[in-house]
């Protein structure tokens, strides 16, 4: 019987490259494994995908019964329904430690460091796998991703080292030139609703029994945005009134600028407002140097509740 490895809800290029690669260790391992995605997957990931030739994974959202792995999570607010009647036999992440619970041993792959597929990859290391071509184009894109360019606080010297050998399997010479290309199609944004974007890169949060909500998007140029900003905060307020959440943020994160817009509605503006030590105006602000969701946001916002 297969086991499923997939990663988070709104999965990113991160999550469904990691299913892939991390997929393709085990089997080579001699276990049997399929990758599957939750949900719909983003235009940066297609462009991945399309330039290395792989198909989507298979959408499956029913994991009763199953033994899975998880790849770039480890939330329950981020995981399938009924992850509490499948057997979880491995966590492969870089975030904070989550609230899942199981009742059998784990294999556990977790490291503080930019991309989960910087991790699969000391993973074929470890085992002394090889990579292939395709798969190595495609985790040097997720890591590239998730980094932004090597910008992201969250970056450190492992994953430049693993886009460095992983960009020499894929015979890619200029890993940033790709990236850009990889970011400009991240940016168009026009196309879609704007409950689309903020879905785009969303994640829920349990803060102490309290829930938080925090979309993402990453830009080449903000001022995309400057003429959409009053249907965002109608489409946030639509999602925060649905999902029941106390608070709905969106990241509007330029990554040529380094910072982030960062748009709040919130039940207490007041407690958004410690956490960065800023004044909301017009349930907007301005946070320079800020690019990451996991090490510049969530922390300060876990702080308040
Ligand atoms: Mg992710
Ligand atoms: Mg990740
Ligand atoms: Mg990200």
């Amino acid at each position: 019987m297969s086991t499923y490895i997939f990663g988070h809800t709104t999965p990113d290029s991160d999550s469904i490259v990691g299913a892939y690669s991390l997929s393709y260790l085990k089997n080579q391992l001699g276990e049997d494994s399929t990758p599957t995605r939750q949900g719909e997957i983003n235009p940066e990931t297609a462009f991945i995908l399309e330039k290395f030739g792989f198909e989507k994974p298979m959408l499956k959202t029913d994991y009763a019964g199953e033994s899975v792995y998880l790849i770039d999570f480890m939330e329950s607010s981020q995981s399938p329904k009924d992850i509490d009647e499948a057997t979880i036999l491995g966590i492969v992440d870089h975030h904070k430690l989550g609230d899942l619970k199981t009742t059998t041993p784990l294999e556990m792959w977790v490291r503080p460091v930019g991309s989960s597929n910087t991790i699969v990859k000391q993973m074929f290391d470890y085992y002394n796998v090889e990579i292939p071509k395709e798969l190595a184009g495609m985790m040097m894109c997720a890591i590239l991703s998730d980094t932004v360019i090597f910008k992201s606080p969250t970056c450190t010297k492992e994953d430049t080292k693993a886009v460095k050998e992983l960009a020499k399997i894929a015979g890619i010479d200029d890993p940033k030139a790709l990236a850009m290309e990889m970011f400009i199609v991240k940016s168009d944004i026009l196309n879609d609703t704007k409950r689309d974007l903020v879905f785009r890169d969303f994640k829920e949060f349990n803060m102490s029994g309290t829930k938080v909500g925090v979309g993402q998007l990453e830009v080449v140029d903000l001022t995309v945005f400057d003429t959409m900003k009053e249907e965002l905060f109608e489409a946030m307020a639509e999602i925060k009134k649905e999902k029941n959440l106390h608070s709905i943020l969106l990241m509007l994160t330029d990554i040529m600028q380094e910072g982030t817009q960062l748009l709040v509605l919130s039940d207490e503006n007041s407690k958004i407002e410690s956490a960065f030590e800023k004044t909301l105006t017009e349930n907007q602000v301005w946070l320079p140097k800020v690019m990451s969701r996991k090490k510049q946001i969530i922390p300060f916002l876990e702080g308040q509740f």
